[in-house]
């Protein structure tokens, strides 16, 4: 296996002994080559559109001393976590950590040298999730490193190591955490390889971003910038490429090799490509099903939408709810943590064709202005229903409950139709993407927090979603989304978590 060495002997002889060197991950020309061969596909990824979230599983193990000191703290761990989840929510995804933090007690790794990577890893790993190993420092060969992963590549020798190597000190605070993820979904340093020298200027006949550097045309080309950053985040350094061009690269930029407290995004580009090798490289990742969640939320200060305690027993008086035919089946049940039922669009009183995007749903054909159509939605379980809609404006409009109706569903397997029985809603003029969402939850949701605080935030309406209520979304090892016959039919086991939702994407042409 031949390692492109260039980075490494950079660092030996620009790094003062006593500075960690920022990245021990190698791209190897296996690597390269895989990731080279799916070029095609992933130029023509469109990250624009608006996808479903995907889940993907982590799993910490900390080592620490024999005396049990020294591990990574976990307040810290929760909010790097949180960090990251901020960052590549852009890309669609949300971690989520696996309950039970594996403590490894032993002074022999603590100190972590990557010839005893094998030994250490390989009776710890968990299969199909990413494992995250914590150290009290990390060195590749003889040069101490922040961490390293592996680039997606199935068919490489290494191709079970699905696992990211950090040292405590450089996620507490740092950015190597959201860094080596990068690496795992496929993000190369903005410099690349340092072979292929990328053009400053970006013009269709002469750039050469889409072969040299990253491969990415929407980061500046970098000619590798590491000690050439001054305390504002600004390049210091004075190289052109080889066309005479000054180089203007971004030390901004999560994948560039500039100083750590400088790191602070990734492009459109960057975030459309891990998206694309997660939905395609990375598809092996599976949430345990069923396994239990560490519960993120507790160690992340944010506020918390849902109110609780859990409203108390029904009362027997009856809710109004003036568009709700309500059938009752069945009486009381201990089924606190389940939340189950479907949601179907129809025109004309047929249900309306759907795909499943991961757990977003789109109708298989577009709406036209003037389309009329009902919702009808099933509630199997006692809780909470509310349904906003949106557009592209990211204006949000409550739908359910309206003013003289409750949220509060009180019996099992209630059904409603909406607006209501007798009247439909209208595809109105505006052309663009439609939301629906109808959140099912078991702690009532202050709609007006989460309405406001989803215009407030950027992306787009699944991306806002998450990021208004992250933690409370029932994670998707506890939800099972199906499309029968064109019902959006789930069930969850909500846990500590309390809110499913049913996203679907209307096209209005
Ligand atoms: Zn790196």
């Amino acid at each position: 296996m031949k390692y492109i060495g260039i980075a490494i002997s950079l660092l030996l002889t620009l790094i003062s002994a006593n500075l960690h060197a920022q990245c021990g991950a190698e791209l190897t020309e296996e690597d390269h080559a895989y990731i080279q061969s799916t070029q095609t596909p992933m130029r023509s990824f469109n990250a624009n559109i608006t996808r479903g979230v995907r889940d993907m599983p982590v799993k910490v193990h900390i080592v620490r001393r024999a005396n049990r000191t020294g591990g990574m703290n976990e307040a810290s761990l929760m909010a790097a976590l949180q960090q990251v989840n901020e960052h590549y929510i852009n890309a669609n995804l949300r971690f989520v950590m696996l309950k039970g933090i594996n403590y490894i007690d032993s002074d022999q790794y603590y100190n972590f040298s990557n010839a005893n990577e094998q030994a250490l890893c390989g009776q710890h790993d968990i299969d199909n999730v990413i494992n995250l190993y914590f150290f009290g420092s990390v060195y590749k060969g003889k040069v101490q490193v922040c961490g390293y992963s592996y680039y997606p590549n199935k068919s490489s020798s290494y191709s079970d190591r699905d696992r990211i190597i950090l040292d405590n000190a450089c996620v507490d605070g740092g950015t190597t955490l959201i860094h080596e993820l990068g690496h795992f979904f496929s993000l190369y340093h903005t410099h690349g390889r340092g072979k292929e020298k990328e053009l400053v200027t970006r013009t269709a006949d002469v750039r050469n971003c889409e072969k040299a550097g990253d491969n990415l045309c929407d980061t500046a080309a970098d000619p590798m910038i590491i000690n050439e950053v001054d305390r504002n985040c600004n390049y210091t350094g004075t190289r052109s490429d080889a066309r005479g061009e000054k180089y203007r690269p971004d030390p901004r930029n999560i994948m560039a090799y500039s100083a750590d407290g400088c790191r602070q995004r990734f492009s459109k580009g960057q975030f459309g490509r891990m998206n694309y090798a997660a939905i395609n490289m990375r598809s092996y990742m599976t949430m345990p099903k069923g396994l239990a969640i560490h519960n993120i939320a507790d160690g992340v200060k944010k506020p918390s939408v849902t109110t609780s305690p859990p409203k108390p027993k029904p009362s027997t008086t009856t809710k109004p709810k003036p568009t709700t035919t309500t059938t009752s089946i069945t009486t009381t049940s201990s089924k606190d943590h389940i939340l189950s039922g479907e949601v179907m669009l129809q025109i004309s009183g047929r249900a309306v064709d759907m795909s499943l995007d991961g757990n977003l749903y789109r109708p298989t054909r577009p709406f036209y202005s003037g389309t009329n159509y009902q919702m009808s939605m099933t509630n199997n379980d006692i809780g909470f229903v509310y349904v906003i809609g949106s557009d592209l404006t990211k204006k949000n409009t409550q739908i359910f409950p309206q003013t003289n109706q409750t949220a509060y569903i009180s019996v099992e397997n209630s059904r409603m139709t909406l607006p209501s029985a007798g009247s439909m809603f209208q595809m109105d003029q505006t052309k663009g993407k439609d939301y629906i969402c109808v959140l099912y939850s078991k702690r009532p949701i202050r709609m007006d927090l989460v309405m406001q605080e989803m215009e407030r935030v950027s992306g787009n309406f699944m991306q806002r979603l998450y990021k208004v209520l992250w933690h409370q979304l029932v994670p998707q090892n506890h939800i099972e989304y199906k499309n029968i016959s064109n019902r959006l039919v789930f069930s969850a086991n909500a846990g500590q978590h309390s809110i499913v939702p049913v996203v679907i994407e209307l096209e209005h042409e």
